[in-house]
């Protein structure tokens, strides 16, 4: 009898201690057990918290971060969540660098604005940016060797301008995928005479979601081909409405060429910064992002960096990312050692122990061994991701939509769609903005015709997407690039699927996941017609295995145009099962006749995704 009896409850009384004054830094996925002493509490206060909120959860069991948000706010604590493994290396940055603001009593001046030139290939942003720089560069250095380290800063009316000197939006997405914003105005080129393309959408679709201010260069307005009310036209169909027209879109009209209109687009440049008030401390430790970084014979890890606030110098004991190390030597764009460079200033640094990468932060410490600490942290933690599957996905998933609806937020999808051509493209951004509530959001990212890129991975992965394509397969590089960023892919075939899954992610009911699995990937590299069987493939394959019988789909240029199973597999004369990587084979194609050299055939098998939570 004793046993049934229900235990007696213990009395508990909460604790009233005050909590730790400051930033407290909580990994993402602490426990009730790790959370609660940190907040001088017991795991029981958090737990008797969050069930009075109705969220029942065990002292061993991972918080999620609204729910160490939400009780550090009941007990008024100050929290700081880091990825998991991060905890170290932010404690370190706390300690021995945050007070670099409060303690410089540096007052922030106007500093000059860094852009960033993008646009459709072709349309002359290597030459604009060549121009402004034979056109501008600072007077004195004339005959000298101008230098490309990835940015340089020209100086035009007696006030600089800095710009990245390496156009395209790969720089910029992967940038901004790590968290580094550099750019604070965009030079949107298009060529006058081709108007609008697919590169001059991905751009403007870059720079809003980066929310970066876009001015439209009008490129080769020398040609008599040229015609700008047509790109005017374009530029309004994508929301850029041009001033003259009653928007605020500033278009300035330029020829690369000739130089005309160069003056005009810099003094826009100078307006738009001015608007925006951009200041930084003129002295003081330094702190600035990686533009690019490599190993020279002779010089050891390079790194240019631009420098957003402070002032970095010579000597000066620098971390960026998993590298440390005292500065060398300072050079500048024009390749002249300089002892010191300020905000908005692009240098290269020599003396650190490694290259870091791209979009690494970059900062000076008070002592070496501080840097050095902070580094290995880093190092360390890389090591430690490296061998873990992601476990955080960066990218937003379907699953987490509900869960966002629940929480009475008001909640938005960011989709970069894909899909095989504009028809269906056109069709299935219909029928998505219908499903958009009051409470939930859809924000396309980007929309365009083609296979699912690795720039758009990079995208989704900066703006928290789920990609989604019609028709269309991601090739294997941008699958894994996906897979080890955490952005989640979704491919559609018939539109009221796509449609469906959309709708039943916004009322919480995803029925489960099918995952495909691609098994094999063969190229074809000729294709032979055999009397009475009908079309033999032969294949290269490429990755994987090809196995007779497996599901399979035919890929030109990304988009899906056959699916079916492969009936018959030989190598050389003879039947095979299977065929591995790096081996030809030849592929029977029953009802599919019209293949061509060049075409990817691609095995796969599904399997159920467990679905979390
Ligand atoms: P990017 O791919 O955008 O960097 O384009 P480039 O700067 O390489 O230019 C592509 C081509 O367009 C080159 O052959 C340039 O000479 C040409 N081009 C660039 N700007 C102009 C211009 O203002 N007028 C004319 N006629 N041609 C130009």
């Amino acid at each position: 009898m004793e046993e049934l009896e229900p235990t007696q409850m213990t009395t508990w009384q909460p604790s009233s201690a005050p909590v730790p004054e400051g930033e407290i830094i909580i990994e993402r996925g602490s426990t009730a057990k790790d959370v609660g002493p940190k907040l001088n509490r017991s795991a029981t206060d958090i737990i008797r918290f969050l069930f009075l909120q109705g969220e029942i959860v065990s002292a061993v069991q991972s918080l999620s971060d609204d729910m160490i948000e939400l009780y550090a706010d009941e007990v008024g604590a100050d929290v700081h969540l880091v990825d998991p493994g991060e905890q170290k290396e932010a404690e370190l940055l706390a300690k021995f660098f945050d007070e670099d603001v409060d303690e410089d009593v540096v007052a922030a001046i106007a500093r000059s604005p860094v852009v960033t030139v993008m646009g459709h290939v072709d349309h002359g942003k290597t030459l604009l940016l060549d121009r402004i720089r034979q056109s501008n560069v600072v007077a004195g250095e004339a005959g000298g060797i101008t230098q490309h380290i990835g940015a340089y800063q020209v100086s035009w009316h007696s006030r600089s301008i800095t710009f990245l000197d390496t156009p395209g939006h790969e720089a910029f997405t992967a940038m901004r995928a790590r968290g580094a914003k550099v750019t604070d105005v965009i030079i949107l080129v298009v060529a006058a005479d081709d108007g609008v393309m697919p590169q001059t959408v991905e751009a403007i679709n870059h720079a809003k979601a980066a929310a970066v201010p876009i001015i439209v260069a009008i490129n080769k307005i020398d040609r008599a081909d040229a015609n700008r009310d047509r790109v005017l036209q374009q530029l309004s169909e994508h929301g850029l409405v041009p001033e003259k027209w009653g928007g605020d879109t500033i278009v300035a009209e330029i020829s690369a060429l000739q130089g005309t209109g160069i003056d005009e687009l810099l003094e826009q440049v100078l307006l738009v910064a001015e608007i925006g008030e951009l200041v930084a401390r003129p002295t003081g430790r330094a702190v600035g992002t990686v533009l690019e970084a490599n190993l020279e014979v002779g010089r050891g890890p390079v790194a240019t960096v631009i420098v957003q606030d402070g002032l970095l110098c010579v000597g000066d004991p620098v971390v960026a990312g998993p590298a440390y190390g005292r500065v060398k030597a300072l050079i500048n764009d024009q390749g002249v050692p300089v002892k010191s460079a300020g905000p908005s200033t692009p240098v290269q640094i020599l003396g650190f122990s490694e290259p870091p990468f791209a979009g690494d932060e970059m900062r000076v410490a008070r002592d070496l061994a501080h840097a050095r600490s902070l580094a290995e942290a880093r190092a360390q933690r890389s090591r430690l991701v490296g061998q873990q599957p992601v476990a955080s996905s960066s990218g937003a998933r379907l699953e987490d939509l509900f869960e966002q609806i629940q929480r009475g937020e008001s909640a938005t999808l960011n989709i970069v769609l894909k899909a095989d051509v504009q028809g269906s493209l056109e069709a299935c951004t219909e029928s998505l903005r219908k499903l958009e509530r009051e409470d939930v959001k859809l924000v396309i990212v980007h929309r365009g015709v083609g296979g699912v890129t690795e720039n758009d991975v990079q995208l989704a992965k900066a703006s928290s997407a789920t990609i989604i394509g019609f028709n269309v397969r991601p090739d294997r590089r941008s699958r894994e690039l996906a897979e080890s960023e955490g952005v989640q892919i979704r491919t559609y075939e018939i539109i009221y699927k796509l449609i469906e899954e959309i709708e039943a992610a916004m009322l919480g009911l995803l029925t489960p996941l099918y995952e495909e699995v691609v098994t094999g990937e063969a190229e074809v590299r000729e294709v032979f017609r055999v009397p009475r069987i009908g079309a033999i493939a032969g294949c290269l394959v490429l990755n994987g295995a090809i196995t007779r019988g497996s599901k399979v789909r035919f890929l030109r240029d990304g988009a899906i145009i056959w699916k079916g199973t492969v009936t018959s597999l030989r190598r050389f004369k003879d039947d095979a099962r299977e065929v591995a990587a790096g081996y030809e084979c030849g592929v029977g194609l029953s009802d599919y006749q019209d293949l061509k050299p060049g075409d990817v055939i691609e095995t796969y098998d599904e399997r159920e995704i467990p679905r979390t939570a």
